[in-house]
């Protein structure tokens, strides 16, 4: 047993998922988390329920851990702040910071001379007509958002409804025509190396990932440009453990930049069998500073994930050898939620 205890906040399937991860490295882990049937709990050796602000749970977690991670970003950023001044969270809160914050981290990309959708800060109607030339565009919250919750079409000003108050902040984005969306899942170490798992292709509906796989069918100079604009974002962040970096692919081949997600990734899911060591594993490497492994890829894969219902078809039903079914053990099965999911392994 390594003599590390990890503290992880939140609970859900990225968290259940990290739990695995570490306890194979021998790593602690005591998870806290808002959701009391969060199923994380199932694979922690601590689980702590309490809401985010409540100083005392907080202080108790603290003094249980050595470092602390996240598997998601909304956390209140005062929280990480606070935490951190005690036990070093990773990936830092700065960087947590700026990419919880679309403005942000749209700045942040911009400034390093990276392509993203064209977008306008936005805080009222008169805002959004300023803007038209956006539309038809999406408009998101400029923080709190996931799996679309947050994000509304305007195919036109007409779109804005009368009873709308503005009472969050918002960008709007440019609706980009798809080819094609695609991730990369970077892991950077303390020592600063990084490795730089080959794009993933990924295709959502209503929003939410739905497939993922590798190889991506791009172009060689599209996988270098995603994989070296990922890296320059890491580097720049000075980020330690494992970041996702959300990319859209025009009509043109523009490949701009969608997201930065500061934690493991829903499309890396299927580097727990597609590679010899996955992105969990990784995450907790890099953050818990422990020896590293050699890092390569083991297969072609497709990633499937299971939402809601469609659950129950797959817990009683037998898989090849290439097919692994990962259930995410979730008390309540919910419309769209994500319940686990199946990668097949294909070469
Ligand atoms: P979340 O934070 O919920 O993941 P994203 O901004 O990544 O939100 O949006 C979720 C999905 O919605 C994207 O992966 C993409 O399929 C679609 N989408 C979001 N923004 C745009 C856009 N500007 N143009 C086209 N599709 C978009
Ligand atoms: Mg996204």
């Amino acid at each position: 047993m390594s003599d590390i205890t990890l503290g992880i906040i939140g609970s859900g399937q990225l968290g259940s998922l990290l739990c695995q991860a570490a306890k194979k490295l021998k790593v602690k882990t005591i998870v806290i988390s808002d959701d009391e049937q969060g199923p994380a709990q199932n694979y922690a050796d601590g689980f702590i329920f309490s809401k985010y602000d409540n100083k005392d749970k907080i202080k108790e977690f603290v003094s249980k851990v050595d470092i602390v991670t996240y598997e998601f970003e909304n956390i209140p950023i005062e929280i990480l702040k606070q935490i951190n001044k005690e036990k070093k969270v990773l990936p830092k809160p700065d960087i947590n910071q700026v990419v919880q914050n679309r403005k942000l981290e749209k700045t942040f990309v911009n400034d390093l001379g990276i392509k993203t959708t064209d977008w306008a800060f936005i805080k009222s109607a008169g805002d959004v007509k300023k803007n038209e030339k956006l539309l038809p565009g999406i408009l998101k919250t400029n923080t709190l958002g996931y799996d679309g919750h947050g994000q509304f079409v305007l195919n036109s000003v007409a779109d804005i409804k009368k009873d709308w108050r503005f009472t969050a902040d918002y960008i709007l984005e440019k609706k980009v025509d798809l080819k094609k969306e695609i991730s990369v899942v970077i892991a950077r170490f303390s020592n600063g190396e990084t490795y730089i798992y080959e794009p993933i292709e990924n295709v959502h509906k209503d929003q939410i990932l739905k497939h993922s796989k590798i190889p991506a069918d791009i172009s060689s100079k599209m996988f270098k440009e995603a994989q070296s604009n990922t890296k320059l974002i890491a580097e720049k962040l000075g980020y330690i453990g494992v970041m996702c970096v959300e990319y859209f692919i025009d009509q043109n081949d523009n490949l701009l930049i969608n997201e930065i997600a500061p934690r493991v990734h829903n499309s890396g899911h299927l580097t727990i069998n597609a590679f010899s060591v996955s992105q969990f594993s990784a995450h907790i490497i890099a953050v818990c500073d422990l020896k590293m492994k050699p890092m390569k890829k083991i297969s072609d894969a497709e990633m499937t994930n299971i939402l809601g219902n469609e659950i129950g078809k797959f817990k009683n039903k037998s898989f090849k050898d290439n097919e692994f079914f990962f259930d995410y053990k979730k008390k309540e099965i919910k419309d769209k939620r994500k319940m686990g999911h199946l990668t097949i392994l294909k070469s």
